[in-house]
């Protein structure tokens, strides 16, 4: 029997994820479980929803989220905690990682992230193509780069923060708890918990 590894979320996402858990598991049968898609078949791999996954028959059993929403992430890695599934990240081989690094579990690394010095970083983080944290930062938990974020030196990113596609964070600041960064966005000073910030240089984005 398998090891069978799902990545959770057959959009866009995982189908970028899918291509590196391949590559590091190459006798493992892997399948994509999504709650919201059709049973059929996406670049080669099932579809099965989470009830389905469960049920194949397999001697081992792993989870790699690959959906970009820190929260999503939060909620399926309490249900795969409460079935028992460990999470797995997956890592292209392109990756930089300099000295003490620590990264929490299920982090995903997409092509060409550095990951620099005294960086500490929490559970499930995604960084996509081309975003880089540099030294002594430290990283919470479901915390998401899209591709090109820069997080310079210092910088502290609170738990389910997301930067946006080619925002650029000063060196020092803080990103607050569940805050976002928009696209672009040139972050000059702190941003509270809860807020999007935009723009050059990055201002609080006022809803409605
Ligand atoms: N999804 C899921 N279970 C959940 C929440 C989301 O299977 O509890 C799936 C959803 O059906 C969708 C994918 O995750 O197919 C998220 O895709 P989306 O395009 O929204 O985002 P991305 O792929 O960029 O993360």
């Amino acid at each position: 029997m398998t090891h069978l590894i799902g990545v959770y979320g057959a959009s866009g996402c995982g189908r970028g994820i899918m291509p590196l858990v391949r590559a590091e598991h190459p006798g493992a049968t892997l399948v994509f479980i999504d709650d919201g898609q059709a049973p059929g078949s996406v670049n080669g791999h099932a579809i099965t929803d989470w009830a389905g996954f469960l049920q194949r028959p397999a001697r081992q059993r792993s989870v790699c989220l690959a959906i970009a929403s820190g929260r999503v992430r939060e909620t399926l890695a309490g249900k795969c905690d409460a079935a028992g599934v460990p999470l797995i990240g997956a890592r292209a081989a392109s990756v930089v990682e300099m000295d003490e690094v620590q990264i929490g579990e299920g982090a995903c690394l997409s092509p060409f992230v550095t990951l620099t010095s005294n960086i500490r970083i929490g559970r499930a983080f995604h960084a996509n193509l081309y975003s880089y944290i540099e030294h002594d930062c430290t990283v919470g938990d479901f915390v998401t780069l899209a591709p090109g974020a820069k997080v310079n030196g210092n910088v502290t990113l609170g738990d389910h923060s997301y930067i946006g596609s080619n925002a650029v964070i000063r060196q020092g600041l803080t990103i607050g708890h569940a805050a976002v960064v928009g696209m672009g966005a040139v972050v000059t000073r702190d941003v509270p918990p809860g807020v999007t910030v935009v723009g050059n240089p990055a201002r609080i984005l006022n809803k409605g």
